[in-house]
């Protein structure tokens, strides 16, 4: 019997060179346009933290807004937006970061977590890290408890785990 982790994989698909020549990208809309899958793979993250007290979940843009507003709304919690910088309309804090393909900016409003709020911390995939890194960042530079990080896919070979996990912040990745 093909498992779960499989089974979501199985629903990604891989564009090559896309954005640019060299990356493989994987594209999860066609995972989020089937709802059996779609429920299954929420369904895996709600199982990890229904049980974990967290007070919100933080999802890094775009494609983490997805999963967190999902996730929060089950768990009966708020969602925080990462954004791209330019985006958020109040006060904010920001971190840069190197990505796989170029470079980026991030913010997140400056009332958007108390000091000593549990966090989950959320996106689809994780590269060189740089991404969540940032995330991680602005939540610290709040006062935010981080409970762990959480994707669908990790592309250990790109270093990125290895330095989330290196930081001292837990991953919980669904496949590779
Ligand atoms: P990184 O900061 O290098 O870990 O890159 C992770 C972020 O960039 C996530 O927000 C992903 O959505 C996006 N990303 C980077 N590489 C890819 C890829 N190969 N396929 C899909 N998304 C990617």
């Amino acid at each position: 019997m093909i498992d779960t982790s499989e089974l979501i994989k199985k629903h990604i698909r891989t564009v090559p060179d896309w954005p640019q020549v060299g990356i493989q990208f994987r594209d999860i809309t066609t995972l989020l346009q089937d709802p059996k899958i779609f429920r299954i793979l929420m369904d895996v993250f709600l199982a990890r933290y229904a049980d974990q007290k967290l007070d919100l979940v933080a999802g890094m843009d775009a494609r983490g807004f997805i999963l967190g507003s999902v996730l929060a709304y089950e768990l009966n919690i708020g969602f925080v937006p990462i954004r791209k910088k330019g985006k958020l309309p109040f006060a904010t804090l920001e971190e840069s970061y190197d990505l796989e393909y170029g470079s980026a900016t991030v913010e997140i409003h400056t009332d958007a977590c108390k000091a000593g709020d549990r966090v989950l911390l959320i996106d689809d995939l994780m590269a060189t890290g740089g991404t969540m890194m940032a995330g991680k960042r602005l939540l610290e530079r709040l006062g935010a408890n981080i409970v762990e990080g959480a994707v669908i896919v990790d592309l250990p070979d790109l270093g990125g785990s290895k330095l989330i996990e290196e930081s001292g912040l837990g991953l919980f990745k669904v496949c590779e």
